[in-house]
Order: C-alpha cells, then structure tokens, then sequence
C-alpha cells in the first residue's frame, strides 16, 4: 500500500509492479489530488536512466512526453571566484574515461605540489567536452563505450506518465485524503482510514506523502533528524521561462547572494528556482533577485515559494512501513540527488525484503545503509558551501566558518589538504558507490582548492598536455551530434 503519487510514488509502484509482475504481491497507490505534489525536481543523476532500463521503456517512449532533455552534468558559477575559477563544470563519468581518468587524478596531485598544470574538470571529461560543443550522449554503434547521463524532465509529466503506466501493470489507484492510520494492537499499520470513514487496509505500507510525512513521523513517530546545522537552505522561489535556441544538455548551478539558482533545460521551457537560507534573506528579497537575474523584474509571471525541510529520519524502516521520497528525507537540490536516493532505497528494499522471504530481518540493515547514503551525500553537499571562497554576504562567510562536519567528510578534506592520496581514502571510509573518486576530484579541483604556485615551475609534468587529452576527446565527440539532434531523433 503506497501512500502518496508523487515522483516517488510512482516510481515505487513502477519498481514494485515490474519485480513482481507474478502477482505475488498486489499494489494500491493511493493519494490525495486535492493535496498534489510539490511539482518541482526536473534534474536527475544518471540513476534514472537505470530505472527506465530496469522497466524496459525505451526514451523515445517517455522523453518526448515529459519535455525531457539530456544532463551531461552540471555547470557551476561563481562559487569560488577568489580562486581564480569563475565556473567549473562537473560531468558525469563515461566508460571512455577510464583513458584518460589518471591524467586528471594525478594532475590534481601535482596542482596539490604547487605546479602550474591543468586541472579543470570538465576538460579532462568526455561529458564535459560534449557539453561545452552542444552535443548529446546518443553515440552511434560503432562507438564502443557506454554513455552515462541523466535527464531533466517536467516533474508534473513524468508523474503523470508514470501514474498511466503503473495502473497498464496491474497497480490499483485510489483517489482519497487519508486523515490518519490505524494501528493494530502491535503498533502495525493496519489501514488508511480517508476522510468519509472508509478504511484501506495493507500488509505492507509506504509512506510517498512529501513533506507530510503522515505514516513514518505522524503515526509510527519516527523522529526526523534536521541537517540545518549544516545546510542553511531551507525555502526557495521558483519561476519557469520561455526556452530559448537549442537547449543545453547540462544543468548551470549559480551562485547567489544568499544561496544558489538552477537553471534546467526542457524542450518548452526552462525551469529556474532560487534556493536560499530564510534566515538570511526574506522571501521577497529571494525573488527580487531571482527576476532581477532572469531579467523578469515587470513580468506579470508569478513565482511560486516553497518551504523545504533538510535532514533524514532516524529510521527510514519502521514496522510494516518504510517511506521514501520527501516523507524519508532530502538534502537540498544542489546535485539533483533526491529522486537518485529514492530510487537506491527501493532497490536495496527490494533485495532486503525478498532475502527475508517478505519480512523484516533485513530491516536495521536496511536502516544502517540507508542513513549511511543520505549522510555520505550531504557531506558532498556541505563541501560545496565550506569551500566557497566568496566574500559578498553573510551568508556565504557563515559558511565557509561552518565547521559542523562529519568526521567522513573532515577526513576527506584533511587528505587533499594535506596533499595525500584522496583515491586511498575514500577506499579506506568505503564510500565509493556515494561519490566516487573521481566526483571528489571534479569538486576540488572544479573550485580551485589549491595552494598557491611553487616559485619554481619545472615546466614538465602536465599530463594534460603530455597525453594530449584534448585531442583523445575531440576524437571521441565526432561520433555525437549535436543535442538538438538527439532530442528531434527521439521526437521523430
Ligand atoms: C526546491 C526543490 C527542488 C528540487 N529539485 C530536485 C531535483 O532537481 N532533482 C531531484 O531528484 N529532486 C529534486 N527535488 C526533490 C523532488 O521534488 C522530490 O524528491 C520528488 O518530487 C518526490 O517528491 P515526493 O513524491 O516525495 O513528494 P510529493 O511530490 O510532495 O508527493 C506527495 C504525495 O503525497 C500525497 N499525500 C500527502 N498527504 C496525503 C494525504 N493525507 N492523503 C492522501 N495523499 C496524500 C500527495 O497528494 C502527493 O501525491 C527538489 C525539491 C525541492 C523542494
């Protein structure tokens, strides 16, 4: 019984009805269209590529409906400009990368000595160089390494699209508001009891209800651990605008005075929304300088605000329930990861519970690796702000002085400082399949985190130039077209 048909919603009925299309287990969604979905997440890392693979949908299946382009990466601007770097881009990583991952890794190392050697990531990247030509990762045949890329899409289309397909395979849609649950005389989620009085009763419950958090927090009283000890944002403002040219295939992530813009490419429009910190700025001083920067300052367009809420639960498996989505928790939209950790969670829940014969042995497994993912990924995110080298506001200096840091993430930051090998350490914490190596690298590097110059330069050792990366990845972007292509290909 999944309660709640947003994003997450639907992508655990998908999940769900497409691992157990025997009917071993019968699925209900249920949700509230009175209520509705936050409708906003329209970046996605290259997870959702696996979940369509996982159900067999082809993209020219889903793409062309959802308004959906191609992310190569993203784009960041203006996080570090004492450093000397006005944007860095970090893509995501291709099987080609494998050639030429060592000259980035190592000439990070011996940036870290003080020489004067390349080090932008996006240079040493095969998605980077796409991206920057205006190319797609649609590779033809005969181009023998596997892309890796996600997508942006219209929240509000996929759902829908989703939502029609999950009921084509069998999974049962009611439209209600469920006032509260009903436990059993063990604690057990029972039923949903909707606002006429009729029950909906389960076995097993998922709580998809956002922010809401009505069956692990409300009823089970799962307590929710905030992160804004270390993650300032909590609100942002959103305004889409009209599309302009052939559309990039990359999110751009700008610095603001008090937090951070997306800017998101669809086919009809673009997607733009300021995430900021409310207790630095107020929400008419976030929108003023939202429209001011897309030029909006006398559109009549009205922006929406929302409110976010930045932490986990303590438990995401609690009884007959877990929750996933908003209800689990969520780290802020800086690297599009929260539809990624949806889709992580079902998957590890489906193992989990598969290898209990449908039961709960695996559960504080489940809860050990869950809570591990989503602090793994803040740390990510925290490193974005701590680093910045932006002197403007508060705001910005109030994070760059937050030493509120996991002893993960001190440790990380400590070896790169420290000039040691950042590849050996994150094996040693075991936290690859977080953010692997080579994304700690584009990080680092991407903002400049270096010591100053070496008076003596020997002027050898840029592996950059010594291997002539650039002209490996030229070679390798003839086999793309350009982005646009790609997009009317999957239309036609
Ligand atoms: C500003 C912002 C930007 C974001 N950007 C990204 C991004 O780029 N990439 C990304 O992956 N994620 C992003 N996210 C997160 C993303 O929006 C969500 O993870 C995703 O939309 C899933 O939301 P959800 O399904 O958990 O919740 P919701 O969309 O809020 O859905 C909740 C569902 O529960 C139902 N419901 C609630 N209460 C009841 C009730 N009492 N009875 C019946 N039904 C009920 C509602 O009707 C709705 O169907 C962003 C979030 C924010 C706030």
């Amino acid at each position: 019984m999944i309660l709640g048909g947003g994003t997450a919603g639907w992508m655990a009925a998908n999940l769900f009805a497409g691992k157990w299309r025997d009917g071993r287990i019968g699925i209900t969604l249920v949700e509230s269209p009175d209520i509705g979905i936050i409708g906003v997440g329209e970046g996605s890392t290259p997870t959702l590529k696996r979940f369509f693979q996982l159900l067999g949908i082809p993209e020219s299946d889903w793409m062309p409906r959802c308004n959906a382009t191609y992310k190569l990466g993203i784009s960041f601007d203006g996080w570090s400009p004492a450093s000397g770097v006005d944007r860095y881009s970090h893509p995501f990583i291709s099987e080609a990368d494998a050639y030429r991952q060592q000259a980035f890794l190592v000439n990070c190392r011996t940036r870290r000595l003080g020489l004067d050697v390349h080090t932008a990531p996006g240079d040493f990247l095969l998605n980077g160089v796409l991206a920057r030509l205006g190319k797609g990762p649609q590779s033809p045949p005969n181009f023998p390494f596997g892309m890796e890329y996600g997508y942006h899409f219209d929240s509000g289309l996929l759902g829908a699209w989703l939502a029609q397909r999950a009921a084509a395979h069998g999974v049962c849609h009611v439209q209600a508001r469920v006032v509260e649950a009903r436990q059993d005389e063990q604690g057990d989620i029972a039923a949903l009891v909707t606002d006429d009085g009729s029950e909906i009763a389960g076995d097993f419950f998922v709580d998809c209800t956002g922010f809401a958090g009505l069956l692990m927090e409300k009823t089970l009283g799962v307590p929710y651990r905030s992160f804004s000890d270390n993650l300032f944002n909590d609100a942002a403002v959103v305004m889409p605008t009209p599309a302009a040219g052939e559309p990039p295939a990359e999110t751009v992530s700008i610095a603001m005075r008090h937090g951070w813009r997306w800017k998101i490419p669809l086919t009809r429009r673009f997607g733009n929304g300021y995430v900021y910190s409310s207790n630095h700025c107020s929400a008419d001083e976030a929108e003023y300088e939202l429209r001011e920067s897309l030029g909006l300052l006398d559109s009549p367009e009205n922006a929406r605000h929302l409110k976010m809420r930045v932490g986990q639960l303590e438990r995401h498996w609690e009884r007959n329930c877990i929750a996933l989505g908003l209800s689990q928790g969520f780290i802020e939209p800086l690297e599009a990861t929260a539809l990624h950790l949806v889709q992580q969670s079902i998957e590890l829940f489906i193992v989990k519970y598969e290898k209990a014969g449908f039961g709960s042995d695996y559960r504080d497994d489940y809860n050990r690796r869950t809570r591990e993912r989503f602090e793994r990924v803040r740390d990510y995110i925290v490193a974005h702000y701590k680093l910045n080298t932006r002197d403007d506001t508060d705001y910005w200096r109030a994070n760059r002085d937050n030493d509120v840091l996991s002893e993960s993430l001190r440790q990380i930051l400590d070896t790169w400082f420290r000039r040691e090998d950042l590849t050996a350490e994150i094996e040693r914490q075991d936290i690859e399949s977080h953010f692997g190596t080579l994304s700690w690298h584009c990080l680092l590097s991407g903002y400049g985190a270096f010591p100053p110059f070496s008076p003596k330069q020997p002027g050898g050792g840029d592996l950059y130039r010594e291997q002539d990366v650039a002209r490996f990845l030229a070679g390798c972007s003839l086999n793309f077209d350009s982005h646009a292509e790609n997009l009317a290909r999957l239309q036609a």
